[in-house]
């Protein structure tokens, strides 16, 4: 794919028991902002959202918050965003997300975290996009996750190109080779084993968006 300009990142409303959780949402911001590379995330100062966001700034980044209005005063919408995007669902929230971003990253988080890395990766899969999806994996964090995703290949419920396709990264170096490199997958439903993996498409086709 091209350059990557906007990167939507989900991650934690926590900072979790080690201090390099956060020190990497910092720097990730931090040398993403440093690359040029303009950041979309949920807009809370909480957790690794808001370290992130703080090191985008510092950086001299692009940082676009997107939030449901519940969630304004309990996330507490981050101060000194360039831009702060309000809306009215969780489902308004992630697809403002993904229509800005051009590339889907997960720092560690929990399951608000593991819910949206999901929906951008399935999402992939099914062909509604063909947007990288990658994990940094601080100090190992990710490895549980992708152990379970082999398991997936290996019990037939995966393809194998589709966890192929889930870049795991170590920090926003890498990332940005890996997306600059990166193919999508053939979508599953174009796939001629489609149907060993689950039942089949719409006559019409799954809708592109
Ligand atoms: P967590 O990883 O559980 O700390 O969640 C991180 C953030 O993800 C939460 O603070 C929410 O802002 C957001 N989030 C959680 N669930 C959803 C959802 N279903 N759709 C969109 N955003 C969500």
């Amino acid at each position: 794919m091209g350059s990557l300009q906007h990167v939507a990142v989900f991650t934690g409303s926590s900072v979790g028991h080690a201090p390099a959780y956060g020190d990497a949402a910092e720097s990730f911001g931090r040398d993403l902002a440093e690359a040029g590379v303009g950041i979309v995330f949920g807009g809370g100062r909480v957790g690794l959202m808001g370290r992130l966001a703080d090191g985008a700034l510092a950086g001299g980044g692009q940082v676009h918050g997107v939030m449901p209005r519940s969630l304004v005063d309990r996330e507490i919408a981050h101060k000194g965003l360039t831009k702060l995007q309000i809306v009215e669902t969780m489902h308004e929230r992630k697809a403002a997300m993904a229509a800005a971003a051009d590339a889907f990253v997960a720092l560690p988080g929990g399951a608000g975290t593991l819910e949206e890395l999901f929906e951008a990766w399935t999402w992939q899969q099914l062909g509604l996009h063909d947007k990288p999806v990658a994990l940094l994996d601080v100090d190992g964090f990710w490895k549980p996750l992708v152990r379970m995703v082999d398991h997936m290949v290996s019990t037939g419920f995966l393809a194998g190109s589709f966890r192929d396709a889930l870049l795991v990264v170590p920090d926003a170096a890498a990332l940005l080779a890996a997306v600059g490199a990166w193919q999508p997958p053939r979508h599953k439903w174009s796939r001629p084993e489609a149907g060993r993996l689950g039942p089949a498409p719409p006559a019409d086709g799954w809708p592109r968006r």
